[in-house]
């Protein structure tokens, strides 16, 4: 069905190119679970260089990938900070909870963006009424805030808070290449505010599967063991990973392009009435907006967007989201901005 929609649901949407597939055809594979696979083990390298870390570990998604960069620092009964609208809090199952036995405290970000100021007073006194605050978590570029990148100074400063007060730090950068990109600022100097930072490479990057952590020697060594009591050791592993380097090598810097298409469709959407971007302007490739209430709830737009063949997604009674990938192109994004005109002129 999805072939012959234009489908803005997601950025993990995209299919494996055919140059990706002769890489994924070509790797050289080992079991990875005894250390034997040289794909995997050139993509965790390539990666750990890029983000400026020691290692990296590949594992199957970006909630394993955050849930094994919460569980490394910290123990049951600890506690982490994190926005109230950051995907781990949000829509990862609480994981850290369920699996891990720990506490978040959230705080609420503008956009997902955490002040220094709003954290003073938040680490729990030494006493055994309390959990012990360990952890602070931050996301860029940001999911729920419409794909914004953080300002770098914050995430300078409330870094440099967190270290000050002997927590740790990890950030869910899901989508980090695509704040590097739109920034000019690099991948690693993001990360090196962080001591682990995840990853995806199934999103705007375009493979099929696979995240990965990055961090210390000491703490990759212990990720790995929480990979695998999660049931995150993987085989010949290679033929993924060889997907993820492909992505790594070829797929960065075109992700511009898909915020130069975030901007058309974004332009097209302030022209219909009926429609309004939240946020505008738009950062990077998440495109949210609000659908007038007098034509019908978000659900029902879409519904009618997929009668003429166009996917978007629905994210509360009024938003919907939609997000540019490798598989859509500049005339995609033009035929999508029609089928939006014509369905907010006739239900
Ligand atoms: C998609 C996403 C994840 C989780 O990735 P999965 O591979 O779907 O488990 C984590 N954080 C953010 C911000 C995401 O957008």
């Amino acid at each position: 069905m999805t072939d012959q929609c234009l489908d803005f649901r997601s950025d993990t949407v995209t299919r494996p190119t055919p140059a990706m597939r002769r890489a994924m055809a070509d790797a050289e594979v080992g079991d990875d679970v005894f250390g034997d696979d040289p794909s995997v083990e050139r993509l965790q390298g390539r990666l750990a260089e890029m983000l400026g870390k020691e290692a990296a570990l590949y594992v199957p998604s970006g909630t394993m990938s955050n849930l094994i960069g919460v569980r490394v620092h910290c123990r049951p009964g600890d506690e982490m900070i994190c926005d109230a609208g950051c995907h781990i809090y949000n829509y990862e199952q609480a994981g850290y909870a369920q699996l891990s036995g720990i506490a978040a405290r959230t705080v609420n970000g503008r956009r997902g963006v955490i002040e220094v100021e709003q954290l003073e007073g938040l680490i729990r006194p030494s006493d055994a009424h309390y959990v012990r605050t360990r952890l602070l978590t931050l996301e860029n570029t940001h999911n729920r805030g419409g794909g914004s990148i953080q300002p770098y100074e914050t995430v300078e400063a409330v870094c440099g808070w967190a270290r000050r007060n002997g927590l740790a730090t990890h950030l869910d950068g899901a989508r980090l290449f695509n704040a590097a990109v739109a920034t000019g600022i690099e991948a690693a100097r993001w990360a090196r505010h962080f001591d682990t930072v995840s990853v995806c490479f199934s999103k705007g990057l375009g493979a099929p599967v696979g995240s990965a952590l990055a961090g210390s020697g000491d703490l990759i060594r212990e990720a790995h063991r929480h990979r695998k009591v999660l049931g995150g050791g993987m085989r010949e592993a290679g033929v993924i990973a060889a997907a993820a380097l492909y992505a790594l090598e070829h797929h960065v810097d075109r992700l511009a392009d898909d915020h130069a298409n975030a901007q058309r469709l974004a332009e097209g959407i302030r022209r219909i009435d009926v429609l309004d971007l939240d946020p505008d302007p738009v950062d990077t490739n998440l495109v949210f907006f609000r659908v007038d209430p007098a034509w019908g709830s978000a659900a029902e737009f879409c519904a009618r967007l997929k009668e003429d063949g166009l996917l978007m997604l629905a994210t509360a009674p009024t938003m919907v989201r939609a997000v540019t990938h490798l598989d859509v192109d500049g005339d995609a994004v033009d035929r999508a901005i029609r089928i939006m005109q014509a369905a907010a002129r006739r239900r």
